[in-house]
């Protein structure tokens, strides 16, 4: 039997994070994916495909360039399922190829196989050879990741009605679709298949979308959608889902509502996949959505020798957030300094126009009883944005009056996931409105957004001389807010 320092179970961002970190504090590492390649969701189903989907998507319909060549405009006349799957396979091998090198060059170990727990200390692998073969470790990183809620009373075939992880084997471009969920999953596909000219219809069932971003921008972005034609019903419940051979499927609603398509997409939730672990040998105990809870500092578990990190264990489930997750749990494993998450991180949803924010929401500042200004900056304002052709897209900030330090940015529009770092650096860097009307911004650049939001913000609010102020007052200010 093998004896490790570090098994980590699944080789998504967490778990790479986790695996790569330990190797290079010198210790020994046995990484087990159950996949074909490494990568996990976020390079086989997730965040890459679906980011080079949309790119693909936005090139050859010519997207961008509809601002001045109107709706009509396309770079390619007849896109099929073929143009959009040829670039993603093309992105997806380079991806693996690069993650089986850095595994290579820092000596983790990497086997294929579905590891299971014998005790808390003792794990199976049983690997795609059907051989069975049994590992310990000092410690174990638990990063298995999610998968997609397939509920009983959806007919999923792989064709017609498919999860998000299927999508992404289309077989055809439908002309119509029906995405059932309005999460951030649902809405990028939603928007991605909208920028092909298919007619996109969204069920969800509250009565809005994307509870956690600010509501200014939700109504915006909700607006600009159904100017392109997506119908988005809310406050709705699909009862069942139906799909007769050789004609379309139907959808049928709770409230009476009938709606029919070629393809139904069922984006409605994801759960741990902590299934095939036999966790219970490990004296952890799931909750019923298959997550497992941590420590949030140090991502360890009940079981002291035990951590994890990624979408296993819920909010945020991003890649980004996952990846910090698995180093900083990597560092506590191994007694090492490790810093603790950041309170504020990037959200970006890459629907199209995409969506990017950090910090609190108005909704967030008004229940905290903080009395607060907003700035507002329209692309369309901006020389840039002329340049590009923008008709839509804004950004948001938010500024305390008391101690006029940044609290939040919400941007929708083009280059909202890039220009966010921004916002993020003057907000976790505790920096003032003053920050952005004394810089100077490249110009012509979309940033210069903040400078206009910016201005708009301290135009309303009352003045004062900053620079009067120590920095130590600065400092003593932001901390109030
Ligand atoms: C459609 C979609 C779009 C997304 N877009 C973005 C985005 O734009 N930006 C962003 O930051 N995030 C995005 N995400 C989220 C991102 O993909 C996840 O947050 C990230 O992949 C989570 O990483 P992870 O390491 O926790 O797990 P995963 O990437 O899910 O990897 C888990 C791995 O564990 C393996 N595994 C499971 N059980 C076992 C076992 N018993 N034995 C061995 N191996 C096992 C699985 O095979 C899998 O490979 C997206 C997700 C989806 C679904």
């Amino acid at each position: 039997m093998s004896h490790y320092d570090l098994i980590v179970i699944g080789s998504g961002p967490a778990g790479r994070r986790a695996a790569i970190q330990a190797a290079k504090f010198g210790k020994s590492v046995l990484m087990v994916e159950k996949g074909r390649q490494v990568g996990g969701v976020s390079v086989h189903t997730g965040t890459i495909p679906s980011k080079t989907l949309r790119e693909t998507v936005l090139n050859l319909s010519g997207w961008r360039e509809r601002g001045f060549y109107g709706r009509s405009y396309r770079v390619k006349q007849d896109i099929g399922a073929d143009d959009l799957l040829e670039r993603l396979n093309m992105t997806l091998s380079h991806e693996v190829e690069i993650l089986e090198h850095q595994f290579a060059r820092n000596k983790v170990q990497t086997l294929r196989g579905t590891a299971s727990f014998l005790d808390s200390k003792r794990i199976q692998v049983l690997t795609d050879k059907e051989d069975v073969i049994e590992f310990t470790a000092d410690r174990i990183v638990l990063a298995v990741g999610t998968r997609p809620f397939r509920p009983n009373n959806i007919p999923f075939d792989g064709r017609r009605v498919l999860d998000s992880d299927e999508i992404l084997d289309l077989s055809y471009l439908p002309r119509s679709m029906v995405i059932i969920g309005a999460g951030v999953i649902g809405i990028e596909y939603a928007t991605i298949f909208s920028a092909l000219d298919v007619q996109v219809t969204v069920i969800e069932a509250a009565d809005s979308m994307l509870g956690f971003i600010d509501r200014e921008l939700v109504d915006e972005f909700v607006h600009d959608l159904r100017d392109r034609g997506m119908r988005l019903y809310f406050k709705s419940q699909v009862k069942s889902v139906a799909c007769v051979d050789g004609d379309r499927c139907s959808v049928q609603l709770t409230n009476g509502r009938l709606v029919s398509a070629d393809m139904v997409l069922f984006a409605a939730g994801r759960q741990g996949a902590t299934d095939t672990l036999n966790i219970e040998a490990s004296g952890l105990q799931p909750d019923k959505r298959g997550r497992l809870s941590v420590d949030s500092k140090s991502f360890q578990t009940e079981v002291p020798h035990i951590y994890a990190v990624g979408d296993v264990i819920g909010f945020p489930s991003l890649a980004s957030t996952s990846m910090e997750q698995g180093r900083i749990a990597a560092c506590h494993a191994f007694g090492q300094e490790a810093h603790d998450p950041p309170e504020f991180f990037p959200y970006g949803i890459y629907s199209v126009p995409e969506m990017s924010i950090i910090g609190m929401t108005e909704e967030e500042v008004q229940e905290k009883a903080i009395p607060y200004e907003c700035g507002v900056a329209r692309f369309r304002e901006t020389s840039r944005g002329h340049i590009m052709g923008l008709n839509s897209g804004f950004m948001k900030m938010i500024f305390s009056l008391e101690t006029r330090r940044l609290l939040g940015v919400h941007i929708v529009g083009e280059g909202a996931t890039e220009l966010i770092h921004i916002g993020q650096a003057v907000l976790n860097l505790e920096g003032t409105l003053e920050y952005f009307v004394e810089n100077t911004f490249n110009y012509p650049t979309l940033a210069e957004a903040y400078k206009i939001a910016a201005l708009d913000a301290w135009n309303r609010m009352p003045k004062q001389q900053p620079s009067q102020k120590t920095v130590a007052d600065l400092q003593d200010l932001a901390r109030q807010a």
